[in-house]
């Protein structure tokens, strides 16, 4: 097995900007987490520093997890198996099978795309796995989007970096928001809010795809299983805001105001933003700031990535 050296070490701090174009009558951030410099980074580079430490203890020799082929997730594992030297098997539903820039660096990484009706995943997953122990392998199986307790940490960590920017820089955000879609990097803000007693700050997911009852409960879920014991202690159902109202009906949706978000930022502040995730979450930000009349605050927004997504976006606008 090969070492990312990258991984071996704690990751640099990403960049937190102030935004020049003009939104709302309150002071805007960025975190630059689509800054991290592995794969395009975003926030499943956070997550895959975490996994690769696991990988790493348990001795694998392959590396398994679930997603769709073209999803930012497939493509960093993909590449970090490829870079420690292993081989990769990735389960994929069979429907949905755009070829996106994505696709094509899974491909050439090397990565085995097994694709499954999507009522069969968990027993395909299953027999893959024994399939492998069977012939004397060792597979490590990351969750899709990578959740679990190994993603919810990374963005623990992520929060603990925000506390020492704000130090440094002398300053308070008292919200911040991003683009929530397993709950995995909402899950690791949260935890990390709770363990630091911020009672000040508010946290605003926005959902990409999930209705607000399932999407709390699984970030719950998975707040529940980091924090463990703690959880009863230090968890209160209002620090966590999971808001569905900007999702336009579900997962790749997306209207021509957040197309109009995204040329505009892309033009005023040169930074990328998808269609999926990133550019829909920013433009329901500025929605829910107008509905909810906030003002005066200094508001962060996490960029958690997505890159190879803007460029089949202009790709196929017709702008
Ligand atoms: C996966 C992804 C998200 C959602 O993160 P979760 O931890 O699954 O909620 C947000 N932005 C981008 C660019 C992503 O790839």
């Amino acid at each position: 097995m090969k070492n990312i050296e990258l991984f071996s070490r704690p990751l640099a701090v990403t960049p937190i900007m102030p935004l020049s174009g003009n939104y709302t009558d309150n002071e805007l951030y960025m975190k630059r987490d689509d800054m991290i410099p592995f794969s395009f980074g975003g926030n499943k580079a956070r997550k895959a520093a975490e996994f690769y430490k696991e990988i790493i203890k348990s001795g694998a020799d392959v590396v398994m997890t679930y997603g769709s082929n073209s999803s930012n997730h497939c493509r960093i594992i993909a590449n970090m198996a490829a870079a420690m030297g292993l081989s990769c098997h990735i389960i994929s539903p069979e429907e949905n099978r755009e070829i996106l820039y994505n696709t094509k660096m899974v491909e050439q990484f090397g990565a085995v795309i097994e694709t499954c009706p999507v009522t069969m995943v968990s027993e395909t997953i299953e027999k893959r796995i024994k399939a492998y122990k069977n012939n004397g392998k060792k597979p490590y199986f990351i969750t899709g989007g990578g959740h679990g307790n190994p993603g919810t940490e990374s963005y623990v960590k992520a929060y603990n970096e925000i506390l020492r920017q704000e130090e440094k820089d002398g300053i308070f955000y008292d919200y911040i928001f991003h683009a929530s879609g397993t709950g995995t990097t909402q899950a690791g803000l949260i935890c990390g809010k709770l363990l630091a007693g911020d009672v000040d700050r508010t946290i605003v997911g926005i959902s990409i795809a999930r209705k607000e009852e399932i999407g709390r409960a699984v970030v719950r879920d998975s707040i529940k299983e980091y924090l463990g014991e703690d959880f009863e202690k230090l968890y209160t159902e209002n620090t966590l805001i999971f808001t569905d109202s900007y999702c336009c009906g579900g997962y790749g949706n997306y209207t021509s105001e957040i197309e109009n978000t995204i040329d505009y930022v892309m033009k005023r502040e040169g930074i990328p933003m998808d269609t999926t995730y990133v550019g829909k979450a920013f433009h329901g930000m500025l929605r829910y700031i107008d509905e909810e009349h906030i003002v005066g605050k200094k508001i962060l927004f996490i960029h958690t990535g997505g890159t190879p997504l803007f460029f089949d976006y202009i790709k196929n606008s017709e702008n």
